[in-house]
C-alpha cells in the first residue's frame, strides 16, 4: 500500500480520538525513526517518554523474542516467574515493598486511587475518600483518572464524572492546607507536571507536600508515569527531591515500548488490597516483565543516568541560547531529559516544520514545546536539533 492508502484506511476504519500528523512511521532504531516513505527522523518524542533506551533496543528485543518463546502469557491465577524478578527489581531499587502491576498509566492510577479509598476505609476514621489533586495535572483517561486530572478540556461530555476528587493548584501549599477536609484520604501529584506544561516543582514544594501529609495522616500518591524511570537523571524523580511517597506509579518507559503499569507502596498499605480486591488480566504478563526487567537493568547498568544528567545540562545550555537569539521564546525548564520550551506564540507551525526538516518533537498546551528523547543521546543529536529549532525560529 502507499502512502496515501494507508492513511485513507486508517481515517476511515480507526476511531478519530487522535491529531495525527500525516506520516506512517514504520521503523525505528536508537534515536531514529522512518517512514513508510523512507524518511528519516531525530525522534525528540520517543512514544512520549516511553522508548528511554531508544528504539528497537537489543537487549530489550532479545528479552523480548527470548520470553515470546518460552512462555507468552499465564493468568494471575499461577505465580509468573519473570513477575516475581521483576517485582523484585523495583522493590530492590525503590522505596516500596509491593508492586502490583498493570499495562498503562492510566490503569496504575485507577490502581493507586482504588488502593488509597480501600486503605482509608480499613485504616482511617471517618468516611475518608477524597483525593486532592493539582489544576493542570495529568493522570489518565479513565474515568476516576480523568477526574482526577485537573485540566477541563479532557472532561468535557462525560459527565456525571466520579465524586471524591478536588483540585488545588501546583507548588502552592498553602492551598493544598486549606484544600485538606475530613473527607481527605490522601494527595496525588506529578513530581514534575508533564503533559501540563512540563512544570517543576519549587524548592522544598515536594518536601512539604511531604510534610503535609504525614501532619494529617494521609497518603502521598506521586504519580512518576511520566517522570520515572530515569527521565529525571534519577531512578525515581522522588529520589531528586528527598521525599519518599506513599504509593507510585509508573508506566511509559517501564518497558521501553512494550505496554506495561506498576503501582508501588508499602507493606502497611499494600495490606489493604487482598485476593479479589483487585486485578487485571494482562498485568505482570511474563512478556511484559522480561521487556520491563531488560530496560530497568538496561537504565541501571548501562550509564543511562549519568547520560541523561549530562545530555539534559547540555540541552538546557543550547536552548537558553537559542532563547537569547529568539525574542518568541519566553522560557526553558527542565530536569534531566523533560525540557520544555515556553513560546509567546503557538507552537504547531513550529512542530511541523522541524517534521519537515527531519526532527520530530511535540506541543503541549498549544505554546509549550516538550522534549522527551530518549536517554541515550548524544552532544550531536542535540545540536542536530537545535540547529532544526534555530532555522526554524528564524523563519526557514
Ligand atoms: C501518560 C501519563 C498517564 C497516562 O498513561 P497511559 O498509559 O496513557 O494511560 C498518567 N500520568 C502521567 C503523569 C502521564 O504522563
Amino acid at each position: 500500500m502507499t502512502t496515501e492508502e494507508l492513511l485513507a484506511l486508517a481515517d476511515k476504519t480507526i476511531m478519530g480520538t487522535y491529531k495525527r500528523f500525516p506520516i506512517v512511521l514504520v521503523r525505528g532504531s536508537g534515536v531514529k525513526v522512518w517512514d513508510s516513505e523512507g524518511r528519516e527522523y531525530l525522534d525528540f518524542v520517543a512514544g512520549i517518554a516511553v522508548c528511554s533506551l531508544g528504539h528497537s533496543h537489543p537487549r530489550v528485543a532479545a528479552a523480548i523474542k527470548k520470553q515470546a518463546e518460552i512462555l507468552t502469557h499465564v493468568s494471575n491465577l499461577y505465580y509468573i516467574e519473570p513477575q516475581i524478578h521483576f517485582a523484585g527489581f523495583l522493590v530492590e531499587n525503590s522505596f516500596a515493598d509491593k508492586v502490583f502491576f498493570c499495562n498503562s498509566g492510566a490503569e496504575a492510577n485507577e490502581a493507586a486511587i482504588k488502593l488509597a479509598r480501600k486503605y482509608a476505609h480499613e485504616n482511617m476514621a471517618g468516611d475518608r475518600y477524597e483525593l486532592i489533586t493539582m489544576k493542570d495535572s495529568f493522570h489518565g483517561r479513565t474515568l476516576a483518572t480523568v477526574t482526577a486530572t485537573g485540566q477541563e478540556k479532557f472532561q468535557v461530555g462525560f459527565a456525571p464524572l466520579p465524586e471524591g476528587f478536588k483540585q488545588v493548584p501546583f507548588n502552592d501549599l498553602s492551598a493544598l492546607k486549606d484544600a485538606i477536609t475530613d473527607k481527605t484520604c490522601g494527595i496525588m501529584l506529578e513530581p514534575i507536571q508533564g503533559e501540563g506544561g512540563v512544570r517543576i516543582p519549587d524548592d522544598g514544594y515536594l518536601w512539604g507536600v511531604r510534610k503535609i501529609c504525614d501532619d494529617r495522616e494521609i497518603l502521598m500518591i506521586l504519580d512518576e508515569v511520566q517522570v520515572g524511570m530515569g527521565r529525571t537523571g534519577s531512578f525515581f524523580a522522588y529520589e531528586d527531591y528527598g521525599v519518599r511517597p506513599d504509593i507510585m506509579t509508573l508506566a511509559k518507559a517501564l518497558g521501553n515500548g512494550f505496554p506495561v503499569g506498576a503501582m508501588l507502596t508499602r507493606d502497611r498499605i499494600a495490606s489493604a488490597f487482598t485476593p479479589g480486591s483487585h486485578a487485571s488480566t494482562f498485568g505482570g504478563n511474563p512478556l511484559a516483565m522480561a521487556a520491563a526487567l531488560a530496560s530497568g537493568e538496561t537504565i541501571l547498568s548501562d550509564g543511562i543516568l549519568e547520560n541523561c544528567k549530562k545530555m539534559g545540562a547540555y540541552f538546557l545550555k543550547r536552548l537558553e541560547e537559542l532563547r537569547s537569539r529568539h525574542s518568541v521564546i519566553r522560557e526553558v525548564r527542565g530536569k534531566g531529559l523533560i525540557i520544555g520550551l515556553e513560546l509567546a506564540t503557538g507552537g504547531d507551525e513550529i512542530v511541523r516544520k522541524c517534521m519537515d526538516k527531519g526532527v520530530l518533537i511535540n506541543c503541549i498546551g498549544g505554546s509549550i514545546l516538550r522534549f522527551v528523547p530518549p536517554l541515550i543521546i548524544t552532544e550531536s543529536d542535540v545540536d542536530r536539533a537545535i540547529d532544526v529549532l534555530d532555522g526554524v525560529m528564524e523563519g526557514g
